[in-house]
């Protein structure tokens, strides 16, 4: 891809240098930290606040988690400037859903470009206040979550070659959100959460058209999630089947988060980091949910499991998924200190 020849921004070529030295700290579950705050539907809507989002529409906001980057901006700061705080060198905006076809359920596809650009912002601000507090140096990267829809599987059992998405409209939504999220500051592309590679591909597609409008190649994070014991992604693919169909993105990092708790994640991660030829990331949840869907692993348990990844030389970025808290970040970042990054090239 011509892209490929772009320059590398600032923030990428120092990001590897650190990765060398050691294992980076990614930070934590954002909803569960949204979920205490206990906002009502005039919260989601900013009414009072002096901020409402001048994009509302007559659908109820209430759940949707990315609006409050414009609606309550200072909550969402604390929560990255705490996850910052308890050790993270990469937060993630809160953007997961800033598409205009995951934003299609609350109608605010014409808000997608303002909550990254805003996601990206409020990140950034709370990441300065760290810096300012204890001089360490901040990323910020820009989560583009799966959508709610899949490119490669028909969600109609009786009509298996029907697609509810193409990976055109995808590269589409995906060119918007990523161009917000650069726009507002971002550091870093993270593709998350991937269940369906060709969602994936369609995203880093979208990132190398912004890189090549910009003039420079930003690092991109891609972390893909094994859903069930067999060990493949919900599109079908092993570990290794899924590195060589991104590698061609040169990513920054590539790895595994969500869906498994860490002990169950770690012999994916392992296939995984015997085949990748980038740095390897990993952000597993606090354990598997219980029957209330809540999550019970204390932060010294899961970090007990994280530093097994270490010990073992897997891992130069960690983090946590859904359940995991500024405690168990404090806890992961403590627990990994002792290891050195798994060997670069
Ligand atoms: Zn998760």
């Amino acid at each position: 891809m011509l892209t490929q020849t772009l320059p590398r921004s600032t923030a990428f070529a120092a990001l590897e240098a650190l990765a060398r030295d050691r294992i980076l700290i990614l930070d934590g579950a954002m909803g569960t930290q949204i979920q205490q705050l206990g906002l009502s539907e005039a919260d989601f809507l900013g009414r009072g606040s002096g901020c409402a989002c001048r994009h509302a529409t007559d659908h109820p906001q209430k759940g949707n988690n990315d609006l409050l980057v414009l609606t309550q901006p200072q909550a969402i700061e604390e929560i990255h400037f705490r996850y910052a705080m308890a050790g993270a060198d990469i937060v993630e905006t809160n953007t997961f859903s800033a598409t205009t076809i995951a934003q299609a359920d609350y109608g605010l596809e014409g808000a997608v470009f303002d909550l990254n650009a805003a996601g990206a912002r409020v990140a950034r601000a709370a990441m300065d206040r760290a810096e300012a507090t204890d001089g360490r140096r901040r990323f910020v990267a820009g989560a583009v979550g799966p959508t709610n829809r899949t490119a490669s599987l028909s969600p109609d059992v009786n009509d298996p070659g029907y697609r509810a998405v193409t990976f055109d409209d995808l590269r589409t939504a995906y060119g918007q959100q990523v161009r917000g999220l650069i726009a507002g500051g971002a550091d870093i592309l993270l593709i998350e959460t991937i269940f369906d590679t060709l969602n994936a591909k369609a995203a880093i597609f979208a990132c190398f058209e912004a890189f090549a409008e910009r003039g420079e190649r930003l690092p991109v994070m891609i972390s893909g999630t094994i859903t069930d014991a067999s060990g493949r992604t919900l599109s079908g693919q092993t570990p290794t089947a899924f590195w060589h169909s991104v590698a061609h993105a040169r990513p920054f990092t590539v790895g595994l988060n969500c869906a498994l708790g860490a002990s169950a994640m770690r012999p994916h991660l392992a296939e995984l980091a015997g085949v990748a030829g980038c740095a390897i990331c990993a952000y597993p949840n606090a354990g598997l949910p219980n029957a209330f869907g809540q999550y019970d692993e204390t932060p010294d348990q899961t970090a007990a499991q994280v530093a097994e990844f270490a010990r073992e030389g897997l891992i130069n970025v960690v983090g946590g998924c859904c359940g995991t808290t500024p405690d168990h970040i404090r806890a992961i970042a403590a627990a990994v200190k002792p290891f050195p990054p798994r060997a670069l090239s």
